[in-house]
């Protein structure tokens, strides 16, 4: 079938790298995106980062970190707007506000949200203005964030992963007492023992506070808000920070036949059915370690990539080679890694960089794949692909491009 009218539902990363990748591959007809916030597509890594630890590079005090140049696909952007039904028969999306779209082909990119301690608790969504629970997953969030830590509150960040630890690094940086509540060593479960020693070491050398004690709950005492930990430890604080996972936003497919187990599960070319493709945060897909979700900026490039050529071109279009690729900074410490993590045990390779607690490493994994890691380390992600894929040898001077 000709497709003349494509909707794209999400305009995060997804949608945008999405709709420009329509166009690329040839896509010339109506080109329609939903989204359900107001902004342009924006950086949500940077909510985190340059943004929190207020150094995001500009003098007149705006947020501009997060900031990305302007679209040029050429789609009808209707911002502000939900997606809030769907019709796979009659190829239909409803709006918010009684409005339906008709398409020919449908990209699903409405991403994730963050998971509240508090809607777990009760087994359902949080009354509004009951908790002092903070999430970030918004420029809205990072901007009340922001303002709250201003005052330098205390602050107790639940969840010891990638995003509580940036948090956490940021709240540090801005003068408050922090606590970390994990159930387990910070970014142990993302990456490893190994990686996640060393930012431990230098979160607590920042004067991070790190508790454990089992699974938290939130308990809202007026004045202040509460954690309590399974072992009964009581924590209190100004502020409470909670970065305990995201959950895919598939509220408004309710009912829908391409939800699988409640979950949307694309092939390797991005497709639920052949007029209708899912990336980024919301979709699960084949990887070489199993159907997972894998919530992080490049992979929902990625795949947006690979599912627009799949709606346009079918059977035709490449299938999705994943490798993944993440980021993380706080407490003095950057860190980029190409290859599967967690990674297990000490790396097996180890190259110094210049200044001190710099070092490229690299695992064999026994799986038989690769993983690089650039800890402080100057290096193009280019050259530290070729260092997972293919080891140390990759990177001398004649090495072959691509080995
Ligand atoms: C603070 C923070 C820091 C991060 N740092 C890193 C990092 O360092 N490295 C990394 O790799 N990843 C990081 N990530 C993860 C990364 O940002 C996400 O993986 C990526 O943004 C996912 O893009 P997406 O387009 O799939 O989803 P989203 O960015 O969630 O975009 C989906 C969009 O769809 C909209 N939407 C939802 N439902 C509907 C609907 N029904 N109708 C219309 N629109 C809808 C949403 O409002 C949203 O605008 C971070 C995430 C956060 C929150």
């Amino acid at each position: 079938m000709t497709l003349r009218r494509i909707v794209v539902v999400g305009n995060g990363i997804a949608g945008l790298t999405a709709c420009d990748s329509l166009r690329s591959a040839g896509f010339d007809g109506e080109l329609t995106v939903v989204g359900a916030e107001r902004h342009h597509p924006y950086s949500r890594p940077a909510l985190s980062k340059a943004l929190l630890h207020g150094d995001d590079g500009k003098s007149d005090g705006a947020l501009r970190a997060h900031e990305l140049p302007p679209p040029t696909h050429e789609a009808t952007e209707l911002l502000g707007v939900s997606a809030t039904g769907l019709d796979v028969d009659a190829r239909l999306v409803s709006l918010d506000g009684g409005g339906e779209l008709p398409y020919d082909g449908l990209v699903i990119a409405s991403g994730s949200r963050a998971k509240r301690l508090a809607s777990w608790q009760s087994g359902g969504p949080q009354p509004e203005g009951t908790s002092r629970e903070l999430t970030l997953r918004s420029i809205e969030d990072a901007v009340a964030l922001k303002e709250r830590v201003s005052d330098r509150p205390s602050v107790i960040v639940v969840g010891g992963g990638p995003l509580g630890m940036e948090v956490a690094s940021g709240c540090l940086h801005m003068g408050c007492d922090v606590t970390l509540v994990s159930d387990a060593t910070p970014l142990s479960r993302q990456l490893g023992d190994h990686l996640a020693g060393i930012f431990t070491s230098a979160a607590i050398g920042s004067g991070l506070r790190v508790v454990g004690g089992g699974k938290a709950r939130l308990v809202d005492r007026g004045d202040s808000a509460t954690v309590v930990l399974a072992d009964g430890t009581e924590l209190e604080a100004d502020l409470v920070v909670t970065a305990i996972g995201d959950e895919p936003n598939i509220d408004w497919l309710a009912g829908s036949p391409l939800l699988t187990d409640g979950s949307l599960r694309v092939d390797s070319r991005g497709r639920l059915r052949p007029d209708i493709v899912a990336a980024g945060d919301v979709a699960f897909f084949p990887t070489l370690r199993g159907v997972e979700r894998v919530p992080l900026w490049t992979s929902a490039i990625d795949q947006a990539r690979v599912a627009a050529v799949g709606l346009l071109q079918g059977d035709a279009a490449p299938e999705f080679n994943f490798q993944p690729y993440f980021w993380t900074e706080g407490f003095g410490l950057s860190l980029k890694a190409v290859g599967f993590t967690p990674v297990a045990g000490a790396p097996d390779y180890c190259e110094p960089g210049g200044e001190s607690g710099s070092a490229l490493l690299r695992w064999d994994n026994p799986d038989g794949s690769g993983t690089a890691a650039a800890l402080n380390y100057r290096i193009p992600i280019p050259r530290l692909r070729r260092l997972a894929d293919a080891g140390p040898a990759a990177l001398r001077p004649n090495a072959p491009a691509r080995v």
